[in-house]
């Protein structure tokens, strides 16, 4: 079975598409089978990972809204499989509201490929809607990437009154997997003020492995790469594969 990990923060720019490939290329690289999902509209995890949403003739949006299976609408890429996002999702959150079951769509589609993956990411838009609430009923846990920079923490507490009602109403199963402090650049003290901050707050719900501010990161996602495959020897490369030996020491 599948170990879901919804990639989550309303924050846009944090680092979740980031960290939703480079985090899946990791764990391929590891031997793991792994599926990604995008579930936003902006479709950036679709076009990091090489695939040309212009040629796609179906997406998540397909799956969510009307009765296609993950399979109809999978992708290969290099490391990976992708359930692809294009801009026709942006109208799901509205369409949503009125099928029946709204929140548990995105579960029961990638129930019946749960056997198939080891890990199944969930890259979600910026926003805490039906999409969010779609991903985090589906997942087993939570990561949370949080920028180091001055209103890290703000909208966090929102964030996870969302994680805490889902757990409530639709997911008891549901946990936060961690906070990942990303985009670090150590010549600051504002960068280590903030690591400090959430650090004496989420305790050990902190990842041990932090993502610094790398060029190279911003870089391999127009090439339609992973940083392992477009820099290996990057520390960009260097610090994705210890998050994923951080998730699989935590998962197996
Ligand atoms: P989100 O998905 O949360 O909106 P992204 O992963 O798309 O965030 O990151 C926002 C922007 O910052 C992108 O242009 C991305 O390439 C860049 N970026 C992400 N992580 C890093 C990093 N560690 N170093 C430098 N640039 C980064
Ligand atoms: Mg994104």
């Amino acid at each position: 079975m599948a170990h879901v990990i919804a990639l989550a923060n309303q924050k846009g720019g944090v680092g979740k598409t980031t960290t939703s490939i480079n985090l899946g290329a990791a764990l391929a690289q590891a031997g793991k089978r792994v599926l990604l999902v995008d579930i936003d509209p902006q479709g950036n995890a679709t076009s990091g990972l090489g695939v040309d949403k212009s040629t796609l003739k179906s997406d998540v949006y397909d799956v969510l809204i009307q009765e296609a299976t993950v399979r109809d609408v999978v992708v290969a890429t290099d490391n990976m499989d992708l359930v692809p996002a294009t801009i026709q999702l942006s109208d799901s959150e509205v369409q949503l509201v009125n099928i029946p079951e709204r929140e548990y769509r995105l579960k029961k589609a990638l129930e019946a490929v749960q056997g198939e993956y080891d890990y199944i990411l969930i890259d979600n838009p910026p926003s805490l809607g039906l999409l969010t609430i779609n991903s985090f009923t589906a997942a087993n846990s939570v990561l949370i990437p949080v920028q180091t920079e001055f209103y890290a923490l703000e909208g966090l507490g929102q964030l996870i009154n969302t994680v805490e009602l889902v757990r409530q109403q639709f997911n008891p199963e549901l946990e936060i997997g961690g906070i990942l402090l990303t985009m670090y650049d150590g010549r600051t003290n504002l960068a280590k003020q903030v690591s400090q901050e959430v650090r004496s707050y989420f305790k050990d719900r902190v990842y041990q492995t932090v993502i610094p501010r790398t060029v190279r990161l911003s870089e391999a996602p127009s090439y339609g790469q992973a940083i392992i495959d477009f820099d290996p020897r990057s520390l960009g490369a260097r610090v994705y594969t210890e998050l994923a030996q951080e998730v699989l020491k935590q998962y197996g």
